[in-house]
């Protein structure tokens, strides 16, 4: 029987090491591989896919064991960050052949969902925020930074409701959390699998990396909270990380999670198609930072008039200049990730071809300085000024690294001849040496009469010279020495080529010793003008989302909307929506007017399924975006407000899935529309009440119009398939009936996707039957039964007092013919069926029943 394995001095290490990453994978370095251990090999294994095998196998209690050769291992770690874990990486911290006992390990680099630093490709145009949140008594200080880039921002927030909003827009994957967070609090920021992290919420001394202007006790905690996770984690300075910039989230058009998500924004969640946002319709941004930025002024559209109109200048200069326009785009496209270099050269890993890219970056400066000052308009003037081309850098790059230096910066090759004198000798040495070799090489074969030898150099064997089987006879056994035998060759070496070969290998070693420490020193220069870097980098992004703007406005034929903000009127002449009218080709999209003046505050749309109503809608709020972004906005015309926040309620695709049924969440939704609407808000309500039995539905959805008419005064759409609410344009002043036209053509009902004034038509219903081919008797019957309802139903909708409509309605809304509710015991089945907790399954069973009862 085997032995009981004691535990070996590796394993007592490793334990150690391990004991203080509990919740990572611990990548322990173990010569070219680094391995996993127990738990973590288990599970490990299955995530990636390895071989589980284990250490000390014959012994009663093996330990699994998996690996990753060590050259491999970013993508293994990729891997499971992107599945939410955290690694922890262990190197050897001295040569494994120098050491006396154990080789010395640490942890040099924690990497989490949060910190992950590696672009793939595909994600370089978006950020990847981390985000640390400090409670307290009901406020929230947040900070968040992306660590690629070293962009920092810290807010303050009022509630939990903006909380939920900020975080959605930033989509971080991991959240900082002090200790004793409340289990609501936890609920909230751990929503959507993000990875709570903890921390110490002490002010430290990371706290240098607060700024001046930052005085807010909290925002300051929330601030070197974030920090130190990110200092222990990284374990490196981490100079690009720029001083956290405070901002208010007012100081933006503000929209909750599901207006970002029910607009499809940034991400499309129903067609899942990349293409379907409005993202993928407006940017054309050439860089990478440009890409990022758009993202940015997306989620963050402004309020301040003259910041907007700043925007809408640039982008009407670029629009008028195609000429240049076209060669700033050449420029950007040359323009590498700045930002992302800038945090790798602070980060320690930049190489020497990423300092070319920035060097190609920054040599596209000045020329993108002479299109700027030819559009001479003024509207680029400050950003011109204030435009720093970083000479010193690009000049001391061309100076130093390589036109095409090699990816490696330990292998020399790196530093360009010229720049460093000690470096050119031992260049000199070296290529002294190989022309030695050379000559050699020649009297060799003079001497000997062997016309094919060889004088060759590999890794192990050093410099041999090599002679074929055939020649063998002809070698001077007295001078050369064999070294190694191959099947067809020989090699061998002389005293005097080895005393060569040490000189050579000696003068490499010491170049690419030189090469590197020069290397690093440059990387410390370059490291030194971060700042400017990031600065350059920030202009450079906002004049590509310019372009953009400018592009798409021409290519999709946008125009410029006219901002005000003394009043709310709203006109669109012409709108379309941006993105449906891309699917569909701008000729097949119908524009759309939308008018809201002064004496309109909601617009009642009534029209059948399908027929183009929450496309309206969207289309409202879409332009309403891009036009606070700076963009122009596809419209013959338009006149908007500024908006302060927009308020949705679409659709239930995925509600359902969240565990809350459609209605609780239709009601959250507008609850948060109800009480944080002000007047200057824009709320969408596409059919709210159709997620529970028709009256009860219907009386909330009166209530709630009269409310948001009587109380908020917000411009508001609101679509409904209730026709009775039309009648509430008698009673509310500020709202007004539209409806989407619809005609027949030869016995079809074509939908015009056309808004017209006034109610729908009430028997659409029965015409898309009649096209259904229900027979013809019973659509007789269908129009009998509905000029009766329309002949005798009380005017029930339209009451002043909700409640007392809403009572109304549940009791007298069925006139007593045709048919009596109460008696009817299909009614009273239906009465009687829980919806909330029934599946789609009962329901098809109910219907079933029903049907058969009939
Ligand atoms: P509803 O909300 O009334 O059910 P939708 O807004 O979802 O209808 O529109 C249904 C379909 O009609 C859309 O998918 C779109 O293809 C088309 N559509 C909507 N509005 C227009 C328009 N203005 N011009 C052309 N097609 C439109």
């Amino acid at each position: 029987m085997a032995k009981a394995a004691s535990v070996t001095p590796m394993m007592q290490q490793y334990q150690k090491i391990k004991d203080q990453y509990p919740d990572a994978f611990l990548f322990y370095r173990i010569g070219d591989f680094y391995e996993l251990f127990n738990d973590d090999a288990i599970k490990g294994s299955q995530l990636l896919e390895l071989t589980l095998t284990a250490r000390s196998k014959n012994a009663d209690n093996p330990i699994p064991m998996c690996g990753v050769p060590h050259h491999a291992a970013q993508s293994y770690i990729d891997i499971l960050v992107d599945h939410g874990y955290k690694v922890a990486i262990c190197e050897q911290m001295e040569d494994p052949k120098k050491a006396v006992g154990m080789v010395k390990r640490a942890v040099i680099q924690l990497v989490t969902p949060g910190t992950k630093m590696d672009v793939k490709i595909g994600e370089a145009k978006s950020n990847n925020y981390l985000a640390a949140v400090v409670p307290a008594e009901g406020k929230y200080g947040l900070a968040y930074a992306d660590l690629s880039t070293g962009e920092f921002k810290v807010t303050t927030l009022s509630n939990r409701f903006t909380l939920q909003n900020e975080l959605g827009a930033l989509g971080s994957r991991e959240i900082v959390v002090p200790d004793g967070l409340s289990a609501d609090d936890q609920k909230l920021l751990g929503q959507g699998e993000r990875l709570l992290s903890r921390a110490d919420a002490v002010v430290s001394a990371e706290a240098s990396y607060v700024s001046q202007d930052l005085t807010d006790a909290l925002q300051v905690q929330v601030v070197s909270m974030l920090m130190q996770y990110l200092l222990t984690t990284q374990k490196r300075s981490l100079a690009h990380i720029q001083k956290a910039v405070a901002y208010e989230p007012a100081e933006y058009l503000e929209m909750d999670q599901d207006a970002r998500t029910n607009l499809d924004i940034i991400k499309n969640s129903r067609t899942g198609r990349k293409g379907d946002t409005l993202l993928a319709v407006l940017d054309r941004t050439k860089t990478a930072m440009g890409g990022r930025l758009m993202k940015q002024w997306l989620d963050r559209p402004l309020l301040d008039l003259a910041a907007i109109a700043d925007r809408q200048n640039q982008v009407q200069t670029l629009l008028d200049h195609y000429f240049e326009r076209s060669e700033l785009q050449d420029r950007l496209t040359k323009v590498y990730d700045l930002e992302r270099l800038a945090g790798r050269v602070a980060f320690g890993t930049v190489n020497g071809r990423d300092l070319i890219q920035l060097q190609t970056s920054l040599d596209q400066v000045p020329a993108i300085q002479e299109i700027l000052a030819k559009l001479d308009d003024g509207s680029f003037t400050p950003l011109l000024k204030a435009m720093d081309p970083v000479h010193d850098v690009a000049g001391l790059i061309r100076r130093a690294i390589e036109p095409e230096p090699p990816i490696s910066i330990t292998d020399g090759g790196v530093i360009m001849r010229g720049y460093d004198k000690q470096l050119d000798e031992y260049r000199d040495a070296q290529a002294n040496s190989k022309q030695w070799i050379a000559d050699l090489e020649a009297s060799e074969r003079e001497k000997t009469g062997i016309h094919n030898l060889r004088i060759r150099y590999n890794k192990v064997f050093g410099y041999y010279i090599e002679v074929t089987n055939s020649n063998l006879d002809k070698v001077p056994e007295d001078r050369y020495e064999r070294k190694q035998t191959l099947t067809n060759a020989e090699r061998f070496t002389t005293p005097e080529l080895k005393a060569k070969e040490s000189t050579i290998l000696e003068a490499e070693e010491r170049a690419t010793g030189l090469e590197y420490d020069l290397f690093q020193k440059i990387r410390d220069e370059v490291k030194k003008e971060i700042g400017r870097l990031q600065k350059l980098a920030s202009q450079i992004a906002g004049l590509d989302v310019l372009q953009s703007f400018a592009v798409v406005a021409e290519d999709n034929h946008y125009v410029r909307p006219t901002m005000h903000a003394g009043s709310h009127d709203l006109t669109i002449h012409g709108g379309r929506h941006p993105v449906v009218e891309q699917v569909l080709g701008e000729a097949k999209y119908i524009p759309n007017d939308v008018i809201m003046d002064s004496k309109t505050d909601i617009l009642l749309i009534t029209g059948p399924n399908m027929s183009g109503k929450s496309t309206y809608m969207r289309q409202l709020a879409l332009t309403v975006i891009m036009a606070q972004a700076g963009s122009f906005v596809p419209a013959a015309d338009a006149s908007l407000p500024i908006f302060d926040q927009i308020f949705t309620r679409i659709g239930a695709a995925d509600d359902l899935a969240n565990g809350q049924s459609t209605f609780m969440v239709e009601m959250l939704e507008a609850n948060a529309a109800l009480s944080h609407a002000t007047a200057s808000s824009l709320i969408l309500f596409d059919e709210i009440g159709r997620g529970t039995a028709t009256y009860d539905g219907m009386a909330l959805a009166q209530a709630i119009i009269e409310y948001l008419h009587d109380h908020v005064h917000a411009k508001t759409l609101f679509s409904t398939h209730y026709h009775e609410l039309t009648a509430l344009a008698d009673s509310l002043d500020k709202l007004e009936n539209v409806h989407v036209g619809a005609v027949e053509e030869n016995g079809n009902l074509v939908f015009l996707h056309k808004m017209m004034p006034g109610p729908a038509d009430k028997s659409y219903g029965i015409h898309v039957a009649k096209l259904a081919g229900l027979p013809s008797s019973l659509l007789d019957r269908a129009d009998k039964i509905l000029t009766h309802l329309e002949d005798t139903a009380p005017d029930h909708a339209a009451q002043p007092d909700a409640k007392a409509a809403a009572q109304e309605a549940q009791l007298s809304l069925f006139p007593t013919e045709p048919v009596k509710p109460k008696a009817n015991p299909v009614i009273k089945k239906l009465e009687k069926f829980d919806l909330m907790a029934a599946t789609p399954m009962d329901a098809m069973n109910l219907l079933y029943d029903l049907q058969k009862q009939l």
